[in-house]
């Protein structure tokens, strides 16, 4: 039965490649893997302390450090080893909402739905106040929107100033797809490999300067002068229009993460917000009442990385990691972004640990904190532990593989591998016998691109990093980074199969003779000139986020 349904899937995945299994694949541990994922998984029970006991974990949260003990705890008593938080800067307070309430008082009395954007401050109690309407110029320059807002001054002193005409959100007539189709899937996994080209080329040619005539303002360069207005002139809140439909709220932080430079400030419920406007529109006073309590926490500063064991043997000095993010935004419990990537991350290593298995190499489960912030913590424990292909440090050759989910509670349906051509191959075969499961392949990247989430932390410095291909279930209209992110959205099915696949493909690695092939020194493609730390990376699969003044966001 097992032989069989692999030959099948072997015939089917090589289909477009032609290749002949050339990897041992241990089919007993596999079926032992399977057997336990299936069987004992403690994928939910996981999944519930992290979101309902600790959630939400946003980096520098006390939350965020108590879940990060708690995980080493855990899997100790799973029987992983060397379990310890390694810190690193955060270089920034913590931040918590401890409570919110938003009222409309008159012309009518209802609750309204609204959260606190991070890295802000709170009301001081209760307060009561008029409500108006502010709205910017389109793309203005300093000067423009400087004359604009000195107009404006004693309109917003005293007020909850709502910033913005409310967005007209669409009725959905057509859906989008929970579930990738199969063959859409294997086009992707079978595509030319993303990133530069074989030969490293010369950089472009420097643009000759533009003549300087004022430029238009950023968005971070409008937020940051709205913000000093506001303050400087008495506002009371600031509200802003979540922009989503169905009560979504994604509310991220302040670009400044400083409470000093915002005035309090939330984001509404697109509907609440609407009806705020229209009732304003109408000429009627409304008045509202918020109570906001912030809190911010200075040692927060130091943020902590969650790293784990299982030991290896003949090859303990190799390592193969596996992991995810544990912060998360602070709107919701953040369950499928991304405590559900770490319980299935902490799950596959339990897996292995119950099965038996004695690793070659050693096994070690990482969970960052700062990604939301732009892949921070995962940057850190690169530079300290490996380097750059440039600058290596000794383990950078000693490194097999780092695994990373952060794409939802979707089943995984492919892998992608920065390396050559050949360590896609390998962990296609790896895979192959897991075609029942959903999963169809893999591919391989050339790009050291960092953005989206962990792994390209490591492909940044030439390490194999593998990104986990996800189906999109409600990930993307739901719950990324929305007040929706909670325990309610996973799909206990999809998850256990990505645990038990990614297990056999972690044990495969830690197993092999030779590391999974990299590129050599001359193949390497040249690692891309990077900005700072993107405070808005984009998500792979699912649509970025609108610019809007919900603040900004990481993966
Ligand atoms: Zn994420």
């Amino acid at each position: 039965m097992r032989k069989a349904s692999y030959f099948i899937a072997a015939l089917v995945i090589g289909g477009a490649v032609a290749v002949a299994a050339q990897e041992r694949i241990d089919q007993d541990v596999f079926w032992k893997i399977r057997q336990e994922g299936t069987n004992n998984s403690k994928i939910l029970s996981t999944l519930h302390v992290l979101t309902d006991v600790y959630g939400p974990r946003l980096t520098g949260s006390p939350n965020l450090k108590a879940a990060g003990e708690w995980a080493i705890e855990q899997m100790h008593a799973w029987g992983l080893k060397e379990g310890r938080l390694e810190p690193w800067d955060f270089a920034r307070s913590g931040w918590t909402n401890e409570r919110l309430a938003a009222h409309i008082v008159s012309p009518v009395k209802d609750a309204l739905v609204a959260e606190a954007l991070a890295w802000t401050p709170g009301t001081d109690g209760i307060v009561r106040a008029q409500a108006v309407q502010l709205t910017l110029p389109q793309r203005p320059t300093r000067d423009v929107l400087t004359t604009h807002l000195d107009a404006l001054k004693d309109v917003v002193k005293g007020k909850f100033v709502l910033v913005g005409v409310p967005q007209t959100v669409l009725v959905t007539f057509n859906a989008p797809a929970l579930r990738r189709e199969d063959a859409d899937v294997v086009t992707q996994l079978n595509a030319a490999p993303a990133g530069p080209p074989q030969q490293n080329q010369q950089p472009p040619a420097p643009q000759a300067p533009k003549p300087a005539e004022p430029q238009p303002l950023t968005n971070n360069q409008i937020q940051e002068q709205l913000n000093q207005f506001l303050l400087a002139n008495g506002a009371v809140v600031r509200i802003n229009d979540a922009g989503r439909d169905h009560g979504q709220i994604r509310a991220f932080n302040n670009a400044a993460y400083d409470v000093a430079k915002a005035p309090p400030t939330v984001v509404m419920r697109n509907e609440d917000y609407g009806r705020i406007w229209r009732l304003l529109a109408d000429k009627r006073s409304v008045e509202l009442e918020f109570d906001i309590v912030n809190r911010t926490h200075p040692e927060g500063r130091t943020s902590y990385n969650v790293t784990a064991e299982i030991p290896g043997s003949d090859k303990a000095d190799e390592v193969v990691m596996l992991g995810g993010h544990l912060d998360s935004w602070h709107a919701a419990t953040g369950a499928t972004d991304n405590a559900i990537g770490c319980a299935v991350m902490m799950e596959a290593a339990r897996i292995l640990v119950a099965t038996g298995v004695h690793p070659r190499r050693t096994i070690r489960v990482a969970l960052w904190s700062g990604e939301e912030q732009g892949l921070l913590g995962s940057q850190a424990y690169v530079k300290e532990h490996f380097g750059t292909a440039e600058e290596p440090k000794p383990a950078h050759e000693k490194f097999a593989g780092y695994f990373n989910i952060d794409n939802g509670t979707g089943r995984t349906r492919g892998m992608t591998v920065f390396g050559p051509p050949a360590a896609g191959t390998i962990l296609r075969e790896a895979l192959a016998p897991f075609a029942d499961l959903g999963v169809l392949g893999a591919t391989t990247t050339r790009s050291r691109q960092r953005g989206g989430t962990d792994h390209t932390s490591f492909n940044e410095a030439g390490l194999p990093g593998i990104g986990m291909l996800q189906d999109p279930i409600q990930y993307a209209t739901y719950s990324w980074h929305t007040n929706l992110d909670t325990y309610e959205r996973i799909v206990e099915d999809d998850v256990k199969k990505s645990a038990i696949v990614i297990a056999a493909a972690v044990y495969h690695l830690a197993m092999r003779d030779e590391q999974l092939p990299r590129f050599s020194k001359e193949e390497m493609p040249r690692r891309p000139q990077q900005q700072p730390p993107p405070p808005a990376a984009t998500p792979a699969q699912p649509q970025a986020p609108p610019t809007t003044a919900t603040g900004t966001a990481g993966r």
